[in-house]
């Protein structure tokens, strides 16, 4: 089974993703598990990529791509994959549909996880961390025993400068854009699968299933 999953950032992703790669035992490739991995074997992608990542560059298309390609051409991508990150350009997913017909496979399924724009502020914004033993807590999800205190040492909770609701509006902001043609363009080719990433991590999990199984 070859998938692709999309999710804005707090929608879940991480976990559904663990899940998917152990019932169905195909690897799950995010973009920088991939460049990790061509840079520690030091193929000549990956020398060119971690040149770019080294000066805080954005790796261009044709090396990124090159990346993919490798990859998925790998003996563990043989039955399948899910894929995570990539494509995030429409150019890069019709890259993606040259590779996979290329290797004689076939994209399944895109899977959006879908989560209301406020449900992913409040997951964001209601980050806390404890500045002395670096202990998360959420105010709604895994509050401390007292609101504002680290039940470990009782250090007074921050909230980190990336999760203040301007911040977290803003890159959600960026996301939304950048995502909504990928969207368009799998739901023109009738694979895409929206699942509702607002309910337990079981139940999300059980949409998706019950989704791919089709
Ligand atoms: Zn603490």
């Amino acid at each position: 089974m070859q998938l692709i999953l999309m999710g804005l950032p707090g929608a879940g992703k991480g976990t559904q993703a663990e899940k998917i790669n152990e019932k169905f035992n195909i690897p799950h490739i995010s973009t920088g598990d991939m460049f990790r991995l061509a840079i520690k074997e030091g193929t000549e992608l990956g020398k060119k990529a971690k040149m770019y990542l080294d000066e805080g560059a954005l790796v261009p298309d044709e090396v990124t791509n090159g990346i993919v390609e490798d990859r998925l051409s790998k003996e563990d991508c043989k039955d399948g994959f899910l894929l995570d990150g990539f494509p995030r350009t429409i150019p890069q997913a019709k890259t993606l549909q040259k590779i996979t017909t290329k290797l004689n496979q076939n994209l399944d399924y895109v899977i959006h996880v879908e989560v209301p724009e406020e449900k992913l502020l409040e997951r964001l914004t209601g980050r806390r961390v404890c500045p002395t033993c670096g202990t998360t807590y959420h105010v709604v999800y895994n509050p401390p025993k007292e609101e504002g205190i680290c039940d470990k040492d009782g250090s007074t909770l921050i909230q980190r400068d990336d999760d203040t609701v301007e911040t977290v509006q803003k890159r959600l902001a960026v996301n939304i854009e950048q995502t909504k043609p990928l969207l368009d363009f799998y739901e023109e080719q009738g694979i895409l699968v929206t699942v509702n990433g607002d309910q337990a991590i079981d139940k999300v999990f059980e949409e998706i299933q019950t989704k791919i199984n089709k």
